[in-house]
Parts: C-alpha cells; sequence; structure tokens
C-alpha cells in the first residue's frame, strides 16, 4: 500500500479536505484505485453525537457509520463507498486500547500513548486502508490519509507520532507527505508572506516529518520568488510546491494540480510512475467549465432550523448543485429559516415574517431536508402546506416527509391533534411514531441508520420512474420516527400514496402526491449519495419540476438512460 498523507498548517479552514480528495482525483484519473482514510483527533467517538450548528452536516455512510463531512466530499470526489473505520478519531483508538486493556491482552504492561495508543493508530490505518472502497476486488493502489486539525495541535500529537513511524516502515517509496499551508498577502505592498509556512513547516519537521510537498493556497497565483523562497526555507523542491490559488469552482482544483504537474511528482515519489498513465479528466475540465459558463438558474427554497451555517445541509447543498448542473442551472438556494415563517415571528419581527414569505412565494421550489427537535417545525409545517396548496413543487427529506404526514392529518384529515410523538409525547393524533428497530429504551443505539431497501410499491410512481426502476431503491436512513402504520389507510383516503415500503411493509418510506406536479416526501436521505455527474434522482426530479421539464424527462428516458 502506498500512502499519502496530508496535514495541515498556518490555520484551519484552508481546504485541506478538498486538496486531499483533489489529490485521490488525480490518480484515480491515472488509472490507480484510490481510497483514503479522515483522521480527526477530537474525542467524540463519531459525529453522531456532534451539533450540525458546530460541525455542520454529520455525513452518513452506507454501513451506517456516523462520520465527519469531509468523508462526504470523499465518497463524491472519488465515487466510492467508505466504511465508518475510514473515519478515525481519538475516541475509537482509545476505545479500542482500553477495550483490550480491560481483557487483559497486554498482559499487566503498563499501557501508554506511546507505543499502545500509536500501535492501534497504526494497525488501523493499515487495515482499513486494504478495505476496498470502489466496488472492486482487492486492497486500493493508494490510501490518502487527511490528518484533520493544524500540526502542532495537542491532540493530533499521537496521529503525527503514528504517522511518522508508518513512514519509517514503509519506506520512502510507499508514502508522500503533503503539507497544506496558507500564503497570505499583506499590507499596501501585497507581498506573498511565505513566514507561515516557514513556521508550519518547522514545526512538522520538529515533530520528525518532512513534508515532500506544499500546497499552498493563496488568492492570486504564487510569484516565482515567492516559490523559490518557500523552497529555500521550506526544504521542498520548487518543482514540488503546488500552488492552490481561488478558483471559481471546487472542480477546479483536480485541474489545477493536474496542471502543475502534481500527478507525476506523486507518481515519482510513490515509485508508480511506470504503472499509471496520462490522467484523464475530460469529464472535470467539462463540468467545472459548464459551471463557469452557466447563466441561468432556479431558486429553490430550502426551510430548516441550521440555515446559519450551510455546511450544516452540505450534502444536500451538494445535491442541488450536481441536479441543477445536469440541468445546466446554477442553484440559487434561497435559505429559509423555518421558525420566520411562523406566526409569532409576525407579531415579534414582522418585517423579517414578511421577508421569509416572500422568499418563499418567490422560490421555484421547496425543500425541506432533515432535522431533529421541534424548533422551526410549525413554519416548516406552513411551507409544506403552501407548497402542496399551490402545486410548486416538493421535496421533503426524512424530517420533511414527517412534516408533510403532519401538515396533511391536520389540513385534510381535521385532525388538529396530528403530530410527531419527537415533539409531543402525548399527541392526540400521533401520525408519526418512534419505531426503533432494536431496542426502544436505549437511546444510543436506536437511530435506524446506514443503506436499506425501500421497496417500490408501484413502477408508476414518479420515484420509479425518475431511479429507472420499478422495484427498489437502496438509500441511506439516519431518523428515528416513522410514519404511523396505523394511520396509512387514512392518509391514503386524502390522495397520498405510499409508494415505497420497507420490507415488513411496516415502514413507509416515499410519499406522492399523484395530483401534485412534483410532491414527494422520503424517509431515507437521497442527497448522501448525490455524484457531480450522477444525481440523485429525487433531487433531479425537483430541479426538473421546478423548470417544468420533468413531463418531458420522464418521457424521453423511460426506458432507463439518464
Ligand atoms: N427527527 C426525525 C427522526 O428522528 C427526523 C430525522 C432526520 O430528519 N434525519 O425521525
Amino acid at each position: 500500500m502506498k500512502y499519502v498523507l496530508v496535514t495541515g498548517g498556518v490555520v484551519s479552514g484552508l481546504g485541506k479536505g478538498v486538496t486531499a480528495s483533489s489529490v485521490g482525483v488525480v490518480l484515480k484519473a491515472c488509472g490507480l484505485r484510490v481510497t483514503s482514510i479522515k483522521i480527526d483527533p477530537y474525542l467524540n467517538t463519531d459525529a453522531g453525537t456532534m451539533s450540525p450548528f458546530e460541525h455542520g452536516e454529520v455525513f452518513v455512510l452506507d454501513d451506517g457509520g456516523e462520520v465527519d463531512l469531509d468523508l462526504g466530499n470523499y465518497e463524491r470526489f472519488l465515487d466510492v463507498r467508505l466504511t465508518r473505520d475510514n473515519n478515525i478519531t481519538t475516541g475509537k483508538i482509545y476505545q479500542s486500547v482500553l477495550e483490550k486493556e480491560r481483557k487483559g491482552d497486554y498482559l499487566g504492561k503498563t499501557v501508554q500513548v506511546v507505543p499502545h495508543i500509536t500501535d492501534a493508530i497504526k494497525d488501523w490505518i493499515e487495515s482499513v486502508a486494504a478495505i476496498p472502497v470502489d466496488g472492486k476486488v482487492g486492497p486500493a493502489d493508494v490510501c490518502v490519509i487527511e490528518l484533520g486539525g493544524t500540526v502542532g495541535d495537542i491532540e493530533s500529537m499521537p496521529f503525527i507520532e503514528a504517522l511518522r513511524q508508518l513512514f519509517f516502515s514503509t519506506g520512502p517509496d510507499n508514502f508522500c507527505l503533503i503539507h497544506v499551508s496558507l500564503v497570505p498577502v499583506l499590507g499596501v505592498v501585497g507581498e506573498q508572506k511565505t513566514k507561515p509556512t516557514q513556521h508550519s513547516v518547522r514545526e512538522l519537521r520538529a515533530l520528525g516529518l518532512t513534508p515532500h510537498f506544499l500546497a499552498c493556497r493563496s488568492a492570486q497565483p504564487l510569484l516565482e520568488n515567492t516559490k523559490q523562497k518557500l523552497s529555500q526555507f521550506c526544504h521542498v523542491s520548487a518543482a514540488n510546491i503546488l500552488n492552490i490559488h481561488d478558483v471559481p469552482n471546487i472542480w477546479h482544483v483536480p485541474l489545477l494540480l493536474r496542471n502543475q504537474n502534481a500527478h507525476e511528482a506523486i507518481l515519482k515519489q510513490l515509485a508508480l510512475l511506470r504503472v499509471a498513465i496520462p490522467p484523464n479528466l475530460q469529464e472535470w475540465t467539462n463540468r467545472a467549465e459548464t459551471f463557469d459558463s452557466l447563466t441561468s438558474s432556479v431558486k429553490i427554497a430550502m426551510v430548516g432550523k441550521y440555515v446559519g451555517l450551510t455546511d450544516s445541509y452540505l450534502s444536500v447543498v451538494k445535491a442541488l448543485l450536481h441536479a441543477c448542473i445536469a440541468c445546466l442551472l446554477k442553484p440559487s438556494i434561497e435559505w429559509i429559516a423555518a421558525s420566520d415563517l411562523e406566526d409569532e415571528s409576525a407579531k415579534l419581527t414582522p418585517e423579517v415574517h414578511s421577508k421569509a414569505w416572500e422568499t418563499l412565494r418567490n422560490a421555484a421550489c421547496v425543500l425541506i431536508p432533515g432535522g431533529f427537535g421541534d424548533r422551526g417545525v410549525k413554519g416548516m409545517i406552513l411551507a409544506a402546506k403552501y407548497a402542496r396548496e399551490n402545486k410548486v413543487p416538493y421535496l421533503g427529506i426524512c424530517l420533511g416527509m414527517q412534516i408533510s404526514v403532519i401538515e396533511i392529518s391536520r389540513s385534510i384529515l381535521g385532525w388538529k391533534g396530528a403530530n410527531s410523538t419527537e415533539f409531543d409525547e402525548h399527541a392526540p393524533n400521533p401520525v408519526v411514531i418512534f419505531m426503533p428497530e432494536g431496542s426502544r429504551t436505549h437511546m444510543g443505539s436506536t437511530m435506524r441508520l446506514g443503506s436499506r431497501r425501500t421497496l417500490l410499491q408501484s413502477a408508476d410512481c414518479i420515484t420509479a420512474k425518475l431511479y429507472h426502476n420499478p422495484e427498489y431503491v437502496d438509500e441511506r436512513h439516519r431518523h428515528r420516527y416513522e410514519v404511523n402504520p396505523e394511520v396509512v389507510e387514512h392518509l391514503e383516503k386524502t390522495g397520498l400514496r405510499f409508494v415505497g415500503k420497507d420490507e415488513s411493509g411496516q415502514r413507509m418510506e416515499v410519499l406522492e402526491l399523484p395530483s401534485h406536479p412534483f410532491y414527494v416526501g422520503v424517509q431515507f436521505h437521497p442527497e448522501y449519495k448525490s455524484r457531480p455527474g450522477k444525481p440523485s434522482a429525487l433531487f433531479l426530479g425537483l430541479i426538473l419540476a421546478a423548470t417544468g421539464q420533468l413531463e418531458a424527462y420522464v418521457k424521453t428516458h423511460q426506458n432507463g438512460s439518464i
């Protein structure tokens, strides 16, 4: 196994994830099989308990792993399916070491950070790197490892030490270290400053690691003399100083690397030149350029709870982007804080309230993404009602589907007390209820997580047509509550159709309103499997419906082609 380690210095948020995944893309374009590992030095065992407000979305994998959103970047860029073990955290490592300690596996030895924690890290990396993630058999050729945080953080020390040892044991031909850094421009003179990079490389070297490459982030392209300076002071040859300057969209990043011959230099470092082919990045070039040239856009109202930090819905945003670009449109996402639509907001902040409604009314479609807790639920119900009554294309994801069920139960069935037991434990009409797959009492493991099969009840529904599959869809889940099977019959009397159910027939997975141009609610999260060039079926449906192209699309693609 060959490893490419990506570390970061100077400041966080430099786009280490995008750099690391772009390196993966370029290597993949050279005919290599690539996998990836993200190391998060925090103590949480996984991202499942982390607030989207603070940490961005929780990404969900096929195996139900709740992981850092960077894993989503890897899956999208490399078109792979990762496992929960591809995300290593300090919490997971300590947990495994402590479990072994309790079992007596250390035979009475003193258990220490070095060597026990560091050995556990190395073993974890080596075994996870060997898991095939691209649907083929056998391990990949290259594993890209991204070390989260910035070099020098106390938390990342054991990882740096473990990686240093890994480098030593795999040998120089099998290891390549790329350090991502920032070259800022300061003052009136506008000089590109190399000192922060020098300091962070010095820090890295003090820890026993010397970078083979620098990937310098900058606003403008690096000047030749900046490169020379960096090379001289950081002990990296000028040819290995890569520059990722600001670009109009992230799909340019792999192209930028290719244009600087990064692939050749990396392949040389890894002694892979002989087996690789010249990079084929035609699809990436087309996508990056197409996106830059798009002129029309489509307005999508995103009605949610965490609208302050757009990373909270990163995969939904990406899925919209993939669907829009397939329709040659730019997404114009109009964020609406659900609570601003509520009647209370009209009293307290009338301007905010009317602005939110105006935004909703001006949008071509409405999307209610997943969420937890009751904040904003009233506003979401109003938005779903608005979309249903005004025949505005609507996609409700997870919580968004549950909102539809509550709204229709209240408005059409007249069940005033209809609610989810998540929001009102003693709701007179519990239309959405807690339906754990496992234990009812142990909260930690009650979430329905990961890929599950949904059986489509008829080939004639819009979902089947968009997925080009009359029988089933496999999508990822992350929820506790579901439509109460006892109210399904009543709901179907209103014209609503539950067109997708799980294998038991008890869990409602997809709802549609055939009398509406596009009204779809799904209990799963289709956004996680959307890829550039392979947009998620329902997101595509939403955008096609929003722009009046859905019918034509369904007609021309009856036989399965996209
Ligand atoms: N809170 C809801 C549930 O647990 C919806 C979850 C979600 O939207 N991901 O079922």
